[in-house]
């Protein structure tokens, strides 16, 4: 048992408790692992606790949305829509970012994406609006053709 073990959430400040609660509402995240961190941050140093928040903080000022994919960047439009070396002839259609660098890590695929941003799931409400389904349909209207190629993975 870790000394955090038995701490139930009444028993903190306020302030450790809101910690705590922020932590829990990440993914994979429960409430023994969200305490678990607490303590972890409350026992780091200050400027070791002041860079997480502030990367925290930096990434939800500086990171949006590529213009013309949808994938993660600081710019108007991703390093990949920008290389002139990648296929366009290509688009490989993924759910999330973190799809588009699961596939990027393969270095197999040299052609550009379309991040939807989501699945479709009428039961939790998310429909063809919600996704990024029309600006799909619109670049391929501007000029990427299909090719009957398969992403060797
Ligand atoms: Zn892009």
């Amino acid at each position: 048992m870790s000394a955090v073990d038995g701490y139930a959430p009444q028993m903190l400040s306020p302030a450790v408790e809101n910690l705590v609660a922020q932590l829990t509402r990440l993914p994979g995240i429960g409430s023994r692992t969200a305490q678990r961190l607490a303590f972890h941050i409350l026992q780091a140093s200050k400027p070791e606790a002041q860079a997480l928040a502030e990367a925290i903080h930096e990434v939800k000022e500086r990171v949006r949305f590529c213009r013309e994919c949808g994938n993660l960047t600081e710019e108007e439009v991703c390093a990949i829509c920008r290389d002139a070396r990648r296929d366009r002839t290509l688009i490989c259609v993924v759910e999330q970012p973190a799809d588009l660098i699961s596939i990027e890590r393969t270095a197999e695929f040299r052609g550009l994406y379309h991040v939807l941003g989501g699945a479709l799931s009428p039961i939790d409400g998310v429909d063809p609006a919600d996704l990024r389904i029309a600006e799909l349909v619109t670049r391929v209207a501007a000029g990427v053709s299909r090719r009957s190629e398969y992403l060797k993975m």
